[in-house]
């Protein structure tokens, strides 16, 4: 038997560039291959790179330098790999540069610079493959691109338009994570509530049971595994409606992430938003009339080309309106190849920048008034981390690495990452809460 070549590893970006790491990786083992911590003992180094913002694109780019410096022999693949020429002109040493989600073209790449080892015994996918997030959470992704055309956004030349996985083989990867220890599924694509729009939401037969190729089956199915689900990236169409009593009734988690991006309807009409404002409005009111508990995040941007005084001042009006649990806000930064780059009427930095600072201390009052509303609340909380003095958690609406954790002071035994307990809220800050178990 020879011994397996290595291969170093880099993943740059969202989750959904995590999601396709791990596919990577996995089938990296499933081959044979060792994975390397160091560049340095690697026999070659694939970068997965993400291009969505310049910055983005510089951190990838030096990355590659990076792994070329220590290494020498690099991959490319990943988000960025759609832009050879600008990948080849910066690092003209590379061996190879694939695109977003070409699992087939890495592989063909690694096999033809490291032919895989020879090893029968070695020729098996770990089940459940080779996770980058703690083990008792991990992101599962439903779909591939997206068939908006949001002007600011490149995903779709990046990605392509939505292809949905299938709803059985979407479950059955679930259903290995959880049996390997995965006690949280983060639900993640470029648009969650389109899942299944591209098959026609086709009915498969999965378990022996009919089931539609829709967001409501696969949280219905998703729900009955002993895991929390937590649904991502879901536009406001009138069919999330329907998942909201999924999480009154404790099926899933009751925590939506709707990307709105902004309160004028002019500037989402720029923008080419799929969404109206009052309509967004009047659908959240009835989310919390159903689900009171429901904690619901955004993103949004200032300083999108266009954007007068008068439209900052209605995404004001909207977000005290809307008072959303947790907010993310950027300052509109133009990304190559955008559509937004053409729009005329740009808005001075300065201008971006105090906008930011205006809608984040609005915004940051509101999601402190409703974390105060949290305590003496009892909930269960998952534990990410025991540490000498604390325990840092999370209950239903904090998540990973976005979203505030919930300590819980004092030195615990018994109890391990990965373990469900349930808590009094005793405190809060800014961003996280306290609470004592009960
Ligand atoms: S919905 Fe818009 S922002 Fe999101 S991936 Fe599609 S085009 Fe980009």
């Amino acid at each position: 038997m020879t011994l397996p070549g290595k291969i170093g590893f880099v993943s740059l970006g969202c989750p959904k560039n995590l999601v396709d790491s791990e596919r990577i990786l996995s089938q990296m083992r499933a081959e044979g291959y060792a994975i390397s911590p160091s560049y340095a003992d690697a026999d070659l180094v694939v970068v997965n790179t993400c291009g969505f913002i310049d910055a983005a694109v510089e951190e990838s780019l030096d990355a590659i330098g990076e792994a070329i410096d220590a290494n020498g022999r690099v991959i490319v693949t990943g988000c960025l790999g759609n832009r050879e020429a600008e990948i080849r002109a910066a690092h003209p040493q590379v061996l190879a540069v694939t695109g977003a989600h070409a699992y087939e073209a890495v592989m063909d790449a690694v096999h033809a610079h490291l032919p895989p080892p020879d090893d029968p015994f070695t020729n098996l996918v770990p089940a459940p493959g080779v996770q980058l997030t703690p083990r008792h959470y991990a992101y599962l992704k439903i779909s591939e691109g997206c068939n908006h055309r949001c002007t600011f956004c490149i995903i779709p030349s990046l990605r392509g338009d939505l292809l949905s996985r299938p709803l059985g083989e979407v479950l059955s990867e679930a259903e290995r994570l959880v049996e390997s220890g995965v006690r949280e599924l983060l639900v993640v694509s470029q648009d969650t509530s389109a899942y299944g729009l591209d098959l026609r939401y086709r009915t498969d037969i999965v378990n022996g049971r009919p089931l539609e190729t829709r967001l409501e089956a696969l949280a219905r199915e998703l729900g009955q595994l002993p895991a929390w689900t937590r649904l991502h990236y879901v536009y406001p169409y009138p069919s999330v409606d329907r998942l909201i009593p999924l999480m009154a009734e404790g099926l899933i988690l009751p925590y939506l992430d709707v990307p709105l991006q902004h309160g004028s309807e002019r500037i989402l009409r720029l923008m080419k938003r799929p969404a109206a404002t009052e309509k967004v409005l009047s659908r959240i009111r009835a989310w919390r009339e159903i689900c009171p508990d429901i904690t619901l995040r955004s993103t949004f941007i200032v300083g999108f080309p266009g954007e007068s005084e008068d439209d900052f001042d209605q995404l004001l009006e909207f977000i005290q309106e809307a008072r959303l649990d947790r907010v993310g806000c950027f300052a509109y930064s133009p990304v190559e190849g955008a559509e937004a780059n053409k729009l005329p009427d740009s808005v001075p930095e300065e201008v971006k920048q105090d906008r930011l600072a205006r809608f984040m201390e609005i915004q940051a009052e509101i999601s402190r008034d409703k974390l105060a509303g949290r305590v003496g609340q009892i909930m269960p909380v998952l534990i990410d981390e025991v540490q000498s003095d604390r325990i840092v958690a999370r209950g239903p609406g904090d998540a990973p690495e976005i979203d505030g954790v919930v300590l819980i002071e004092g030195e615990w035994e018994d109890v391990a990452p990965g373990d469900f307990i349930e808590v009094s809220v005793t405190g809060y800050d800014e961003h996280d809460l306290y609470a004592e178990p009960v």
